[in-house]
């Protein structure tokens, strides 16, 4: 197997919404969670995404795991990385976007990196360097005052020089607008200025291709999903991949099918009132959860009652008031923590008695889900909603296994139906 492309992202929904991207675009692409064991075995892909959890820890670690994938990617054949960060570029001054990106440059060799977190179609632009989140520069939205990483800068030059070894410069709109050529002219004039990064601009999706073109004639780049749809369309166009349809004529999974909500976003709530119309539902009681009750066992046997009828849901999700009111009792960091590591025994569980089709709906919820599974690959399959795909699990110790995790806002209002629909 040769890749034509790698991914390393710095959080595992990020890296989702890149595979799903990567996917609609026609390339075959898996999913790793963290930076596979050599034994890995991987057929016929023509992009891995790698998921780290790299995006809010300590720079030097964040460096470190992201050698580590790209090291991995490119005993792969690799001849192209990108750096997958957020969209909305969440990197602090104290920042890993900057020391990552610098790393991997030395790396690679490269003299010079594009950047841009720019995705037009989804709101986020990038003009004269200067990030916006719809109609509003980034620092006047609401990620000015996120609670991990606020933004209070909304030029990405300014920002990234402040967290990188290398200087910053700018490819900006009138060069991209002018095509490759005036781009890698651009490119090689800030190289002669000792610039190693270059914020590039883009306003419309179509710049996407045009950057992603010339993202190609390097080996490594950093952007949102984005910069994956211009790199995709790139490697399509060049010939260097031939465009697939999303996985299908794949073997059923059958057997027994459990939804787990731990999601309490308003859309999810509406989702678990429609799914009761449909299948059986348990709703934990996050007080016993916290207190001494064993809810895993309970949820379990409940389980066991209707596995043979059809598909059930088990949902610890509350309204938003029942929430602050738990959060209150308990704190925030510990109710959630207890809740994710329950519903995570309670799929260890649905696993252990032949459970091999799973939907999961939140973000951490879904985190804490796979890590307890250990599942170290997914196969990127059809989209159940926009921005959530069917996953198949590769080299799994408990063999083959469909998920569809959702964070919480994502899907229509019969999700779990979707979902279930698309996991035969
Ligand atoms: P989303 O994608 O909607 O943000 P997440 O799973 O990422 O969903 O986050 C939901 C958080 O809320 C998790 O930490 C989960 O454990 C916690 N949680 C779930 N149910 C409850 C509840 N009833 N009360 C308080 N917190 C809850």
């Amino acid at each position: 197997m040769t890749l034509a492309l790698g991914c390393i992202a710095d959080d595992y929904t990020g890296a989702s919404d890149l595979a799903n991207m990567l996917t609609r675009c026609g390339l075959r692409t898996v999913q790793t969670i963290g930076v596979p064991d050599d034994a890995l075995k991987l057929q016929d892909v023509d992009a891995v995404v790698v998921s780290l959890k790299s995006r809010s820890i300590e720079a030097s670690k964040a460096v470190a795991r992201s050698r580590e994938a790209d090291k991995w990617l490119r005993a792969r054949g690799a001849s192209h990385v990108l750096f997958k960060i957020c969209s909305t570029f969440d990197s602090t001054d104290a920042g890993n976007i900057g020391p990552v990106t610098d790393a991997l440059r030395a790396d690679s060799g490269d003299a010079m990196v594009l950047v841009t977190p720019a995705f037009p179609g989804t709101g986020r632009t990038v003009y004269q360097g200067n990030l916006f989140v719809g109609s509003v520069p980034l620092n006047e939205s609401l990620l000015k005052d996120h609670p991990l990483n606020p933004m209070q800068d909304s030029n990405l030059v300014r920002v990234l020089a402040r967290q990188s070894g290398s200087k910053v410069g700018l490819v900006d709109l009138a060069t991209v607008g002018k095509g490759p050529d005036a781009i890698r002219a651009r490119l090689t004039e800030l190289a002669k200025q000792g610039i190693g990064a270059a914020i590039i601009d883009s306003v419309f999706d179509p710049e996407l291709e045009t950057i992603g073109e010339v993202a190609l004639g390097h080996r490594l780049s950093v952007g949102a999903s984005g910069m994956g749809y211009g790199l995709a369309r790139g490697l399509i166009a060049s010939g260097r991949v031939k465009a697939a349809s999303a996985v299908s004529g794949e073997r059923a999974i059958g057997g027994p099918v459990a939804c787990l909500a731990g999601s309490c976003s308003q859309a999810t709530l509406s989702q678990i009132a429609q799914a009761e119309k449909s299948m059986p539902v348990l709703h934990l009681d996050p007080e016993k959860i916290l207190g001494s009750g064993d809810e895993v066992e309970r949820a379990l046997g409940w389980a066991h009652e209707y596995f043979a009828k059809g598909p059930v849901l088990i949902a610890s999700s509350s309204t938003p008031d029942q929430v602050a009111a738990l959060q209150a009792k308990y704190g925030r960091d510990a109710a959630g923590h207890a809740i994710e590591q329950t519903m995570a025994a309670i799929s260890e569980g649905l696993v252990a008695s032949g459970v091999r089709r799973l939907v999961v709906a939140g973000g951490e919820t879904s985190g804490a889900v796979v890590d307890r599974l250990g599942i170290p690959a997914f196969l990127v399959g059809p989209e159940i909603a926009a921005g959530v795909p069917v996953l198949r699990c590769v080299g799994w110790s408990k063999g083959d296994a469909v998920l569809a995790l959702k964070s919480g806002n994502f899907g229509g209002p019969d999700f779990f139906n979707d979902a279930i629909r698309l996991m035969p």
